[in-house]
């Protein structure tokens, strides 16, 4: 399955262009010379190579890494980059809309993972500041009236008044519901975190090396980078919005689309605290509260954004993309409409999702397509991603995200 990546820094080394390189490989900066022209020495066969390591392959090699499997994982850029779709400091979660539904099972155990992920790197990821859903006349669904054990409340619009004045200008009748087990998740501390953790497991990491070719057959896989040649008995794809380029059974089923992220200044920063606000959806919109560490109070719009290729995505933000988030801030959250402190772009990848092996390819198992919501999951699809590259099935309810 060979891919034809648009850079590959052997290719400039040949060409001689090595002063070029750190800006044209977004990133791989020209200090990688010397170990590109100097492959590492590979290991002869690991149990499990794992294909990039954001949100979903840094779960997969700490769980790996836990059950004592020998794994390689493989990152093109940095470890915990922002070129991928796990960028931007923080990701929201919650359990109140998935109960009853495929994806209940997997939010309750990614969130038992997240803490055992807290409690082996010392590091705190997710903050439950609750989930507040601000709508029109909102009401509990059957199983969230039925679901016992599940913190949520209902404010109508007066509590919705008292609770949180942040928001205003509200249309009649919206009221909310706060789901309290909802929270924020450190996304870039997390990838950071199941590698460290990972590594400390005896781990192999390499960075900044680009997965160029893979292949597989009854013995394993041999997985081809900038730097060398690997072999494996199971190979787990998890290349995010590069998925595109490298499996070739999801070419024309993929699409990948560029958003933005936006942080503000409060005018009063302490009302918008982790301790005080909580995560919050408003329609297409989404916020976060401010972090201790990262100031503003993070805003975006969850739609299906514009089309790109992870290749030659535009991630300059510009001011489209500005106005997009403070029409909404001026109009509700006028306290948080402030002078810009951050911006970043992301990639979302539509399709699935898809999580399981390769269909009529032995060896090799994926992860596709995780949109707008899958980070929340990661800690659990890493598990499941685990399971089934050292058991080859997983006890977790993943038939429903079978692959095509
Ligand atoms: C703006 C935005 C907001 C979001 N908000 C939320 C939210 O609030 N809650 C939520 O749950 N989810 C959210 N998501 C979705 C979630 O962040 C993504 O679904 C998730 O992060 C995707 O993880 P991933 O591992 O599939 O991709 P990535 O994290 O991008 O990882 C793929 C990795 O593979 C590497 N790679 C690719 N090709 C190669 C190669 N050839 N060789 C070596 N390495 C390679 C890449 O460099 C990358 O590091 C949001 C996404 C975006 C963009």
């Amino acid at each position: 399955m060979a891919i034809k990546p648009a850079l590959v820094r052997r290719d400039f080394l040949k060409l001689g262009s090595v002063a070029t390189l750190g800006v044209l490989t977004d990133g791989l900066s020209t200090t990688m010379a010397a170990e590109a022209a100097n492959p590492a020495p590979a290991r002869l066969r690991y149990d499990c190579i794992v294909l990039g390591l954001g949100a979903m392959g840094s779960a997969c090699i700490y769980q790996l890494a836990k059950r004592g499997a020998s794994v390689l994982g493989i990152e093109q850029f940095d470890l915990a980059h922002a070129l991928g779709s796990s960028g931007g400091i923080s990701r929201q979660t919650k359990v109140a809309p998935y109960l009853g539904g495929p994806y209940e099972p997997l939010i309750r155990r990614a969130n038992e993972n997240w803490r055992a992920l807290e409690k082996d790197s010392g590091q705190q990821m997710f903050h439950e500041c609750g989930w507040l859903e601000l709508a029109v006349n909102k009401q509990l669904s059957p199983a969230q009236a039925a679901s016992a054990g599940t913190r949520i409340e209902m404010l109508d619009a007066s509590a919705l008044a008292n609770r949180y004045p942040q928001f205003h200008n509200l249309p009649a009748g919206t009221n909310a519901l706060l789901d309290h087990q909802g929270g924020l998740l450190r996304s870039e501390l997390a990838i950071a975190s199941h590698c460290h953790v990972a590594l400390r497991h005896g781990a192999h990491i390499r960075a900044r090396e680009v997965v160029m070719d893979w292949t597989s057959n009854e013995a394993g896989v041999t997985v081809t980078t900038s730097r060398g040649t690997y072999r494996a008995k199971h190979l787990v794809i998890a290349a995010g919005a590069w998925n595109v380029r490298l499996i070739p059974h999801l070419r024309d089923r993929l699409r990948v689309t560029r958003l933005s992220l936006g942080w503000f200044a409060a005018e009063r920063p302490e009302i918008f605290k982790v301790e005080n606000f909580p995560i919050w959806g408003h329609g297409a919109y989404y916020g976060f509260p401010e972090l201790p560490d990262f100031p503003g109070v993070k805003v975006a719009k969850h739609w299906r954004g514009d089309p790109t290729a992870p290749d030659r995505m535009d991630r300059t933000p510009n001011a489209s993309d500005e106005k997009l988030v403070r029409d909404h801030l001026a109009k509700h959250l006028s306290s948080a409409n402030g002078t810009t402190l951050a911006f970043k772009v992301c990639m979302y990848t539509w399709g699935g999702p898809w999580l399981g092996p390769l269909p009529g390819v032995k060896h090799v198992s994926f992860i596709a397509a995780c949109n707008g919501g899958g980070f929340k999951f990661s800690s659990a699809y890493g598990e499941a991603l685990a399971d089934l590259a050292t058991d080859g099935k997983s006890e977790l309810p993943i038939e429903f995200m079978n692959p095509i």
